[in-house]
C-alpha cells in the first residue's frame, strides 16, 4: 500500500475522461489514492501534451511540495511528458518508490505593475498588440542596460528554451542551471535605436526590470505566460528573476534533459 494520492488532470472531453478513467482505476489496483482536490495531491498528472503539463502546473499553482508528471497522448512525447499513455504499467512503477526519479526544473518568478505576481515554467513574453513597435527600457539589478524598440521580448527558463526562446534562435540552455534568457522579437537597429541584438542569460542573482514607455499608444502589450494570455491594460512595470521555487517532475531513467531534446529536434 502506497502512502502516494494522485490527481489527474486533464482537458474535460469526453476522450480524455475515458482515459482518466482508465489511469485511475490502474492507479486504484496499484495501491495509490486518488483525490479531486490538487491542494492534497502528492502527485499531479497532467494527460495531454506539454501545453497541458504546463496548464496544469499552472491551474495547480506551482506546488513544489509535491510531484508533477506528465503522460503524452501521441507518440512525440515533449519536453515535460516522461510517460506514454501506452506505458500505463511502466508509469505506475515508476512511481513506487524504489524507482522515483525526480528532476526540479526551475521557474521564473516576476511581477506586473508591482502588484499581480506570477511563476512561468516556460517563459513570459511580452508583444506589441498594435502594428506600430514598442518601447521598453530595460533595467539589469535597476541599472540602465538598453532601450529596446521592436515587436517585444521573451524571456525563458531553461526547460522553456526549447520552446518560443528556441524559435526566435535562442540558445538550449541545461536545466541544471537555473537562469532566465532574454531574447528580442525584431528589435529596430538603426543609427537611432540600438539594443544588444543577441539573447543573453542571467543569473539567480540578477533581477530584470521593464519599463513600458507610457507616451507610445502601446499601453496594451500582449502578455503572454505559458501557454496564458494575461490581459491587463496600462502595463507600464515588469519585474522578473530566476524563481524561488522548482517543479520536481517524475522522469523515467536515461531520459535526461538533453536525451529529450535529441529526440525532439534532432
Ligand atoms: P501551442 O501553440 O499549442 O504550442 C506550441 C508548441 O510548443 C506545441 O507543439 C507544444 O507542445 C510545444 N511546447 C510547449 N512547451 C515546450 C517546451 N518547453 N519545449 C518544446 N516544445 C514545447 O501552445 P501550448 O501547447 O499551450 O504551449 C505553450 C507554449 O507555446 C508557450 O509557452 C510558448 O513557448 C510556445 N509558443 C511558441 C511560439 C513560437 O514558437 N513562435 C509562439 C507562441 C507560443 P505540445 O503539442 O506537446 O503541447
Ligand atoms: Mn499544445
Amino acid at each position: 500500500m502506497s502512502n502516494q494520492i494522485f490527481h489527474f488532470s486533464y482537458r474535460k472531453t469526453e476522450e480524455l475522461h475515458q482515459i482518466a478513467k482508465d489511469l485511475k482505476k490502474l492507479a486504484v489496483d496499484y495501491g495509490y489514492k486518488l483525490t479531486e482536490d490538487y491542494t492534497k495531491a502528492t502527485v499531479i498528472i497532467s494527460i495531454g501534451g506539454d501545453g497541458a503539463f504546463l496548464k496544469s502546473v499552472r491551474e495547480t499553482h506551482f506546488r513544489q511540495d509535491c510531484l508533477y508528471a506528465g503522460i503524452a497522448l501521441t507518440e512525440q512525447l515533449g519536453q515535460y511528458c516522461d510517460f506514454h499513455i501506452h506505458q500505463l504499467e511502466e508509469i505506475m512503477k515508476a512511481a513506487s518508490d524504489e524507482r522515483w526519479l525526480v528532476r526540479r526544473y526551475p521557474t521564473i518568478h516576476g511581477t506586473v505593475n508591482n502588484t499581480k505576481a506570477f511563476y512561468v515554467l516556460n517563459e513570459f513574453n511580452i508583444r506589441s498588440s498594435i502594428i506600430r513597435t514598442l518601447t521598453m527600457d530595460i533595467f539589469i539589478n535597476e541599472r540602465h542596460f538598453e532601450t529596446f524598440r521592436g515587436d517585444g521580448m521573451v524571456i525563458a527558463t531553461p526547460t522553456g528554451s526549447t520552446a518560443y526562446n528556441k524559435s526566435v534562435n535562442g540558445a538550449i540552455i541545461d536545466p541544471l542551471l537555473p537562469s532566465m534568457q532574454v531574447s528580442e522579437l525584431a528589435s529596430l537597429n538603426n543609427n537611432r535605436f540600438r539594443t544588444l541584438g543577441s539573447s543573453f542569460v542571467l543569473s539567480p542573482k540578477r533581477k530584470l526590470h521593464i519599463k513600458i514607455g507610457s507616451d507610445e499608444n502601446n499601453e496594451f502589450p500582449l502578455i503572454g505566460m505559458d501557454s496564458e494570455a494575461l490581459s491587463i491594460q496600462h502595463v507600464h512595470d515588469i519585474h522578473l528573476e530566476v524563481g524561488d521555487r522548482f517543479i520536481n517532475i517524475i522522469k523515467l531513467p536515461d531520459n535526461s534533459f538533453w536525451d529529450k531534446v535529441k529526440r525532439n529536434f534532432l
